[in-house]
């Protein structure tokens, strides 16, 4: 069976993979609260779960990095358990993820985010790591374990939750867990809690996007660590969703390899 994560290649097998070309995918996530129900490792769990089976399906053309496991989470820090780093060393972490790749010949790269408050870091980084090395480096900023735009048509259409059910362990990262790992849910503990204003210009909810930006620390406004509504997850759901990220993920990145790498110019 080909290999499809990039880790458990030798050095050789590296070469021969950024000699053929292939694409890398490298998954972002977080050690982050996300209510009673869930574990810390639920952006870990998607994220790398997605990336790696869009791999599996496709080994000839794309390998997975292991997902890269700390985020931004100062604001999470008043629930026990959360790991974070400033913002300075998780733009130059990523950066040098993706130029570490690139500096091995491999030309198409796409950080692929899973935890939503890493958005603006990805994007910088992959900039960053375009104008230090010449790849093609994309960013799948997204909010919700690359959801956000890939799928956001089957969430409108499928949910059971009202607007406001769908932001942080609600029923979209519920019913991703319930499909992926049902040992580590407790169904039981599952709590309700729309603490984040629903406004006509702000909100988390997916299929309407806010106007401007703002988080607060969550203290402020969840006592779960919970925004939305995870009581009305579904496995079924959950597992409509993965299969449509990973389709719509795999043809992403096709048409992404087909990006071509033009040379510079020296206008002056
Ligand atoms: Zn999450």
């Amino acid at each position: 069976m080909t290999k499809y994560r990039y880790d458990e290649l030798t050095w050789l097998e590296a070469r021969d993979a950024a000699a053929a070309q292939k694409a890398i995918l490298i998954p972002i996530g977080s050690i982050e609260d996300h209510g009673p129900h869930l574990p810390l490792n639920t952006d870990n769990l998607i994220v790398e779960a997605v990336c790696f089976e869009v791999a599996r399906r496709a080994p000839a053309e794309i390998l997975s990095l292991p997902v890269l496991p700390v985020g931004f989470e100062e604001h999470h820090m008043d629930f026990p358990g959360s790991l974070t780093s400033s913002m300075e060393t998780l733009l130059a972490f990523f950066a040098d993820a993706a130029i570490s790749v690139a500096r091995h010949g491999f030309t198409h790269i796409m950080l692929v985010n899973g935890h939503g408050s890493n958005s603006s870091l990805v994007e910088l980084a992959a900039r960053k790591a375009v104008l230090q090395t010449g790849a093609v480096v994309g960013a799948m900023a997204g909010n919700a374990a690359v959801d956000d735009v890939l799928i956001r048509d089957l969430i409108a259409q499928q949910r059971r939750s009202e607007h406001g059910g769908i932001g942080h362990a609600c029923e979209f990262e519920t019913s991703l867990l319930l499909h992926l790992r049902p040992d580590l849910v407790r169904m039981d503990l599952a709590t309700r809690e729309m603490g984040v204003p629903n406004l006509k210009y702000f909100n988390w909810d997916h299929p309407k996007p806010a106007a401007y930006a703002w988080m607060d620390w969550w203290s402020r406004f969840s006592k779960t660590g919970v925004a939305g509504d995870p009581t009305v997850a579904t496995r079924e759901f959950g597992e409509l969703m993965f299969n449509a990220t990973v389709e719509r993920l795999l043809e992403l990145m096709r048409e992404f390899k087909q990006i071509p790498i033009k040379p510079r110019r020296d206008w002056h």
